[in-house]
């Protein structure tokens, strides 16, 4: 029941006409978080309206949708199905009834403590199967306390959750925002005028003309209610267990994700890939995107000569999210192709952010070499991904974890590569500034899982 997705919210008294189209925008910044269905909550102060759909949110939002939705707080959501089904029905934001009338609920996360919760709340059978989601979980358990006040629901069931969540809930008159103890995932309180504004990212806050304010802390609960928000630590300060991922890959680089700008730390953790693994090259190259930053790190930092030798078609999505290896394989030649009259005759430095299954390297190699490149050294920007994550980052089951079944060198056959390095783990967590290592969840990498 893993989920990877985005969660915006908005909160103003005088945006009517407005509140829908600054939770379509700011879902748009978000939208590499979640491509797979997109969705959006708006309250009149009355009641709440909610229309989502399977697609990315320009496909979703067709002209005329978003006058329909008018209000003074909305909530907005777009969602990858890590584990669940992509299903209209799991969708979000999701729209309920509680004791105190009706709620919107948008998460982002992954609960590890699903059949102890059901314990806990004396869910019935039929009332456990009857939830296809976590999100959904959640929406049940806040039912269950039959508390009219969505605050002192929250305060009941949120002290019971295990794993990764961050929340942003609409109710008739307030909107809500959540984040779990151990802040895994991030979310941002940002202001727009008399208003306010919670995102996973704070790109969704430029877009809209919003001021970032700070981060919401683990464990508390922002409440937003007339135009002013209030706050509350509802889960005592846990040890920290930061997603050390959304800095590797799944962030936008213009962000700033635990107060630390993610393209700065691609950049960063590029130069440090340089130091730990040389090699004797012509040129540094980017598998694009999400490998950019760090490639241009590696290139300052062993002053060698920086290219774009991979094209990358802006117009399919995320290739990882196809659903078998030779589909999967297919696609990495529709989304990447090799620039020869760049590649050719050189020896070649490609950058990636990580090897899953390895489909993109091995591709990526077989593509530069076929266009002439002499040889292709492949430089990994994070450890080798060991472990399958249990707080939502796609990655599949152990056993397809190329790392786990064979040593570095047999891999580096596997991928036809001259070379193959990867970053240290103590390399990676050492270039953020502000936050320790011993912060981060780096249970891909390691296996030490926080929770
Ligand atoms: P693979 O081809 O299976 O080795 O996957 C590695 C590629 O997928 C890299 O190019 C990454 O940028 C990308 N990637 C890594 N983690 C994820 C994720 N959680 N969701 C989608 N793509 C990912």
């Amino acid at each position: 029941m893993r989920e990877e997705c985005g969660v915006f919210g908005i909160c103003h008294n005088n945006l009517k006409n407005e509140i829908a189209q600054l939770s379509y925008l700011g879902l748009f910044a978000l939208q590499h978080r979640g491509q797979e269905s997109a969705g959006i909550a708006v309250s009149s102060g009355k009641n709440i309206l909610v229309y989502r759909d399977l697609g990315l949110v320009g496909e979703v939002f067709k002209e005329g949708i978003l006058s329909t939705l008018q209000g003074i707080a909305s909530i907005g959501h777009v969602r990858y199905s890590a584990a669940s089904l992509n299903s209209w029905q799991n969708s979000q934001p999701i729209l309920q009834e509680f004791a105190g009338g009706s709620f919107a609920l948008a998460h982002n996360g992954h609960l590890t403590n699903q059949s102890e919760l059901r314990t806990i709340f004396g869910l019935s059978d039929q009332n456990f199967h009857n939830c296809p989601t976590d999100s959904h979980l959640i929406c049940k358990l806040i039912q269950t306390t039959r508390e009219k006040n969505m605050e002192k629901a929250l305060e009941k069931i949120i002290p019971q959750l295990k794993g990764a969540f961050c929340l942003t809930i609409l109710t008739e008159g307030k909107l809500i925002g959540l984040r779990d103890a151990q802040g895994f995932h991030p979310l941002v309180l940002g202001r727009l005028g008399d208003g306010y504004a919670l995102a996973s990212e704070d790109c969704a806050f430029s877009i809209i003309g919003a001021q970032y304010l700070r981060e919401v802390q683990p464990g508390e609960m922002i409440v937003i209610e007339n135009n002013r928000y209030r706050t509350k630590q509802i889960l005592a300060g846990n040890k920290k267990a930061l997603c050390i991922f959304e800095h590797v890959y799944f962030a936008r680089p213009d962000s700033n994700v635990f107060e630390e700008n993610v393209a700065e730390i691609r950049e960063r953790i590029g130069r440090r890939l340089a130091q730990e693994q040389p090699a004797e090259a012509d040129m540094v190259i980017c598998v694009p995107d999400s490998g950019r930053f760090a490639a241009l790190g590696y290139a300052h930092e062993a002053n060698i000569l920086y290219q774009e030798g991979l094209l990358k078609n802006n117009y399919i999505g995320r290739t990882y999210i196809q659903p078998n290896q030779k589909l999967r394989e297919y696609t990495v030649k529709i989304k990447l192709s090799a620039i020869a009259g760049i590649v050719a005759g050189k020896r070649i430095v490609m950058v990636d952010d990580s090897i899953v299954r390895g489909t993109t390297s091995r591709n990526l190699v077989k593509l530069l070499k076929n266009a002439g490149a002499k040889e292709v050294h492949v430089r990994i920007s994070s450890p080798p991904v060991n472990y399958s994550c249990h707080y939502d980052i796609a990655t599949p089951a152990r056993e397809e974890l190329w790392t786990n079944r064979f040593s570095l060198d047999k891999l580096r056959q596997w991928l036809e590569a001259d070379s193959l390095g990867y970053i240290s783990l103590k390399g990676l967590t050492g270039v953020f500034q502000k936050n320790k290592p011993a912060d981060f969840c780096t249970a891909c990498f390691s296996g030490e899982y926080p929770v």
